[in-house]
């Protein structure tokens, strides 16, 4: 037992519990952090909810989710009771309400049999929770334990969230009627937002762009921010030259120290790979032919269009992405989710699909990191979630914007406005519209300028992530002042 420790006993190893809120954009980068302690020689266990835990066997084999010497999975209940389709994106808010309510429980009898001298491995010796798990955090104080809390979004969209107050305080939102949602209302400048620069109020987080000021949303991100407060410290999936001025205004609100981890991908890419980097928990079925596909395709050439895993449109929406895509006369990679179209399955038109015959790829997931790496892909047009934005960044890719919800606002904001990378296109999106800024991106002045600025970007993300940069020595602090830290 233990032997990878060298001459630790089992029972003097470190042990990290890492616990994801169960959606794709929050399982990746906690995997990531779960692999660096790994790496840095900490027992791991992997929770994973049982939904989740099925559909990773089932999409990827058993061998997926098996253990590795000191990494192993465990499961929690959901909360939410079982559904007919056992293989589609859960719906946001129920899940939010349900883990909030009902993980605790679970949770906490997790930890115990984790502590159980006969199973072999070494107490569990701090806690590293999803910052929407939050509920960890009572279980982690009755023990005693480090309790590091990642964010897996923007530190913008923290502030975002952290910033609803004000927007109340001042009276501009909740929404007062429906109206404000056209005429230009939320176009309004929201001035002196800490740590935020040339807010608008459409640039906010979504949840409070509603009519509805009972919305279940407003309440539960504004409780599960504040809360970060207690934590020992939390960790972004970002870097500092990307975002120093917003996490030094996350400090000023009153939280623990933060550190900034990322791009996560590149500081815990592996070169050679461990038996630990075929650890992959992709929830759909990640199709390689994508990138076969790239392989006989002209650098920069390709348009990659990814809404990731929870965006849905409207099958019309679709159909003007499709002519839009059609029309602008390019190659293109479109990975339409099976759950992509709200309530329905995607319907694209013959005509479209005779049309584009040769030069587009459609698939229903792919290994997106790699594709965003290759070099035939020269424009992105994605929902900016913040791994995609992130993997954007790291890949040196340009982006054309169509934010669904949440931090995929401000993330948009900041692409267009602050780091010089995206267009943005209007949420009643038009074919038209989707032509034209692909031409723009992949044919113009501005697309020039976009394309080196991500190439700036990129070699930033490098920097900070590889050893001795930002991202890499926060992550040694962070091992060495909390997680192996005695009370
Ligand atoms: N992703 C992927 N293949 C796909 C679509 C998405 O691997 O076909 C990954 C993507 O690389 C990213 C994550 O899924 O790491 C999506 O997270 P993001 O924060 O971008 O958006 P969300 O899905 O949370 O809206």
């Amino acid at each position: 037992k233990g032997g990878e420790m060298g001459s630790l006993g089992a029972a003097e190893k470190p042990h990290a519990v890492c616990m994801p809120y169960p959606a794709q954009g929050h399982i990746t980068p906690m995997l990531n952090v779960a692999k660096l302690l790994h790496a840095r020689g900490f027992d791991v266990t992997f929770v994973n909810t049982e939904y989740n835990h099925a559909r990773l066997v089932r999409t990827r084999g058993a061998a997926a989710v098996a253990s590795i010497p000191g990494f192993r999975f465990a499961t929690i209940p959901d909360g939410l009771p079982p559904s007919d389709d056992d293989d589609v994106t859960q719906d946001i808010p129920s899940l939010c309400r349900s883990t909030k309510e009902t993980c605790l429980g679970p949770f906490r009898r997790l930890l115990a049999q984790l502590n159980d001298p006969a199973t072999g491995h070494p107490p569990v010796t701090c806690i590293v929770s999803d910052v929407v798990m939050g509920f960890s955090m009572d279980a982690a104080k009755e023990l005693g334990l480090p309790y590091v809390q990642l964010w897996t979004a923007s530190s913008i969209s923290y502030l975002g969230y952290r910033h609803y107050r004000l927007l109340m305080e001042r009276g501009l939102a909740p929404l007062k009627d429906v109206s404000q949602l056209t005429k230009g209302y939320l176009d309004t400048p929201v001035e002196d937002v800490p740590g935020l620069r040339n807010m608008r109020i459409r640039d906010f987080p979504s949840f409070i762009l509603t009519t509805n000021p009972e919305e279940y949303m407003i309440g539960y991100v504004i409780e599960e921010t504040e809360r970060c407060k207690g934590a020992s410290a939390i960790i972004v999936n970002t870097f500092d030259d990307l975002e120093g001025e917003a996490v030094a205004a996350m400090e000023a609100l009153g939280l623990p120290k933060v550190y900034t981890l990322g791009p996560l991908p590149l500081v815990a890419r592996e070169d050679p790979p461990t038996p630990r980097s075929s650890i992959r928990l992709s929830l759909w079925k990640e199709q390689e032919e994508c990138l076969q596909w790239l392989d006989g395709k002209e650098a920069g050439s390709v348009v990659y269009v990814n809404f990731g895993s929870i965006t849905v449109m409207t099958n019309e929406q679709l159909v003007e992405f499709a002519w839009g895509l059609a029309n602008s006369g390019r190659q293109f990679l479109w990975i339409i989710r099976r759950d992509l179209v709200k309530g329905d399955t995607a319907v694209l038109p013959p005509e479209f699909l005779a049309e584009t015959a040769g030069r587009g790829l459609m698939a229903s997931w792919c290994p997106q990191q790699e594709v965003l790496n290759h070099p035939a892909v020269g424009a992105f047009l994605t929902h900016s979630g913040w791994n995609s934005t992130l993997e954007s960044l790291a890949g040196g890719v340009p982006v054309i914007s169509w934010p669904f919800f949440a931090d995929q606002q401000t993330n948009c904001r900041y692409q267009c406005n602050e780091w010089g990378v995206g267009m943005e296109i209007n949420s009643n999106v038009k074919r038209d519209a989707v032509a034209r800024l692909i031409a723009e991106l992949m044919d113009g002045e501005k697309g020039k300028e976009m394309r080196r600025k991500a190439e700036e970007w990129r070699e930033k993300a490098i920097r900070a992530a590889k050893p001795g940069g930002s991202s890499s020595r926060n992550f040694d602090e962070l091992v060495r002042d909390v997680l192996l830290a005695k009370e």
